[in-house]
This record gives structure tokens, C-alpha cells and sequence, in this order.
């Protein structure tokens, strides 16, 4: 029989980088392949490539710092909650995503010029948003479709940062595009169509960003932890998971928003989670309700299309809102998360 092939060490969460150094020579003298999660919360190693030897689960818990050893339960290991049961919190410059507070991304679906990016950063911003989004490489279902402004729009978008405060996501597409988009962006958003393009998945964990993982519209759960799973074992633990809707049955809304996805990737992993509700239903008028049961859920924080004046939006207006609606968004989503984080404090 083909013994373990796969262990994690979990370390203390004070344990220094030198003990985490010491088990991760340890192992890679012993020939493992060796993949770490380190930065953004309690260290653990993810041992994988041989069959572990009956001696190492011992041998490891001798060393210093070293919390506990364990086989995964399920495909995706350094993902998983039991790899880090305390949670992993994403810091942006000022803004904690996967901590008590909900943190809203707010900005217009694509960037479409100065004017129009920089008085929607404001009105954003003034709303309660606390980081700017906006498209400059756009994956539009049609060739002939409106693509973005590219470079010139990431330009924008550091301009915009400049002018607000507000740090910057928007999406990267290829793997040849990571280091211009890394240059102007905090944090780079993968979409629903690239959930699965995994030498985009290797080549963002090569970069210091962090990174928004879209759940692809019609993946899987345990897909999406598999594909967070190429980023945190390219060395990247700064993965922000995104429910953005599923394809359904149903016309009557543009995706069916999954939120049993927050509560059970919760479980799951421990990654913060995020919801987009403006691509999850397709429509402003449904934006609101579903920001809000999207926290009431659990999420970490709401990625919204908004801008003044959405119905000239040139992408997605159909679902984009209002300053004003934002701010509403804002405040109740507060209000929601503070009623509930003693039950979601027990979770983590
Ligand atoms: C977006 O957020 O701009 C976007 C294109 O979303 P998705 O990849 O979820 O369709
Ligand atoms: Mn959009």
C-alpha cells in the first residue's frame, strides 16, 4: 500500500520565521517538496511529493514552534480551515479583509476615462467605500464589445488612488499582463472566466499582490478552494475568495447568487470571502437586498458596481447603482456585522 503522501505542519502563531526556517530545512533535507503559508496570519507548512515516513509526524513536533502535525481531509490542504484555524486577514494598506469589520469595494464595472473614474472614486469613496475597483482589461463575452482601456486605464486607476486614498483592484486576464497590472493595482482580481487558468493562478502567486479569486459561474466549491490552492502553494497567502453567482436554470436574473457558498466556504477554509451582488443578480434593483444577506451570511465584505451616474455606464449599467444606495449598503451592512459577530466571531 502507498503510504501518506501529504502532511501539514501547523506552527504556534508566535513561533518566529527561524523555527518556521528550521522545519522547512528539516524537511527539504529529507527530500519533501515544501510549500509555505506565511504573512497573513499563523504560519503552516504543506509537505507533499513522497510518501511522508512513519518518523516525521513525531520528528516535527520536537521542533520548536511547531503546533501540530496533520493528514488533509480534503483535496485543497494549505486552503483548508484546519491548516489555519484562526483565520487569514488580508491587509491592504489600511483595510483588513477577514476581520469584524465588512469591508465594501465599490467603483464603476469598467474604467472609461478620467472624469469618469475620478468622480466615481470620490463619490465612492464619500459613500463608505473603502477601495476603489474598476475594469481596464475587461473579459467581455463578445470580440466586438467594448475591451477596456488597458494600460491607459490602469494609469487611471493609480491616479485615482492618488486623488482618494482608496487602494485599487482590478482584474488581470493573462499571465503576460500580471507585472504592468501588479505595477498600478494593490490587489489583483482573477474573474469568473480565468478562475481556472491555472498558469494565471502560478504566475499571480508569484507576485507580492494580493489577489481576488472569483468563483468561476459554474465551478465548483471545492474547484474554487483548488484553484485558491494553486496561489497559497505558489507562495502567495494574501487570496481573497469572491461569490459572484452561479449559471442557473433561470433568465429571470443574470446569475443566481450562491449564498450558501458564505457559511460553507467559512467552514471550509480559512480565506476571507467577499460577495458581489451586482454580478450575482444582474440587476440594481435587486443590489441592496443581496449586499445585506450577503453579510448577514457571513462575507467579509461586498464588491459592488456603482457610480454616479449608472444608467450611462458603458459596461453592466443594468446592475450598477448609486452613490447614494452605497452609503445605505454601508451603514446597514455595519450594522448587520455587529449584531452578528459574536455567532460569526465562534466560526472565526
Ligand atoms: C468584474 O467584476 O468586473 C467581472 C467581470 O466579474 P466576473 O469575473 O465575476 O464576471
Ligand atoms: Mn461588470
Amino acid at each position: 500500500m502507498e503510504g501518506i503522501r501529504a502532511m501539514i505542519v501547523t506552527m504556534e502563531s508566535d513561533a518566529g520565521n527561524l523555527a518556521t526556517e528550521q522545519v522547512t530545512s528539516m524537511l527539504r533535507s529529507r527530500g519533501y517538496e515544501v510549500h509555505l503559508l506565511a504573512g497573513s496570519g499563523a504560519s503552516a507548512i504543506g509537505i507533499n511529493g513522497r510518501p511522508v515516513a512513519d518518523d516525521l509526524g513525531p520528528a516535527l513536533c520536537a521542533l520548536p514552534g511547531v503546533a501540530g502535525v496533520h493528514t488533509p481531509s480534503r483535496p485543497y490542504r494549505l486552503a483548508a480551515r484546519e491548516t489555519r484555524p484562526a483565520g487569514t486577514v488580508v491587509q491592504i494598506g489600511d483595510v483588513a479583509i477577514g476581520g469584524p469589520e465588512p469591508v465594501v469595494i465599490a467603483g464603476p464595472c469598467v474604467v472609461e476615462g478620467r472624469e469618469q473614474l475620478l468622480r466615481a472614486a470620490e463619490a465612492v469613496r464619500d459613500a463608505g467605500a473603502v477601495m476603489l475597483r474598476g475594469g481596464a482589461f475587461k473579459p467581455r463575452t463578445s470580440p466586438y464589445s467594448f475591451q477596456g482601456l488597458g494600460e491607459d486605464g490602469l494609469r487611471l486607476l493609480a491616479e485615482a488612488r492618488e486623488l482618494t486614498g482608496l487602494p485599487v483592484v482590478t482584474e488581470v486576464m493573462e499571465p503576460e499582463q500580471v507585472d504592468i497590472v501588479a505595477e498600478h493595482a494593490d490587489v489583483l482580481q482573477i474573474g469568473s472566466r480565468n478562475m481556472m487558468n491555472f498558469p494565471l493562478l502560478r504566475r499571480v502567486a508569484r507576485t507580492d499582490r494580493a489577489i481576488l479569486l472569483k468563483r468561476g459561474f459554474a465551478s465548483t466549491i471545492e474547484e474554487w478552494l483548488l484553484s485558491a490552492e494553486y496561489i497559497l502553494a505558489g507562495g502567495n497567502d494574501r487570496v481573497i475568495l469572491c461569490e459572484r453567482g452561479i449559471r442557473s436554470f433561470d433568465p429571470a436574473t443574470r446569475f443566481s447568487l450562491d449564498l450558501n457558498a458564505v457559511p460553507l466556504v467559512r467552514e471550509l477554509s480559512h480565506l476571507p470571502v467577499i460577495v458581489d451582488p451586482s454580478h450575482g443578480t444582474g440587476r440594481r434593483e435587486l443590489v441592496a437586498s443581496m449586499a445585506l444577506a450577503g453579510i448577514a451570511a457571513g462575507a467579509h465584505g461586498l464588491i459592488i458596481e456603482a457610480l454616479p451616474n449608472p444608467d450611462l455606464a458603458a459596461c453592466d449599467a443594468p446592475q450598477s447603482i448609486t452613490p447614494d444606495v452605497l452609503a445605505g449598503i454601508v451603514s446597514q451592512s455595519r450594522a448587520i456585522r455587529a449584531l452578528l459577530q459574536p455567532r460569526l466571531a465562534a466560526v472565526a
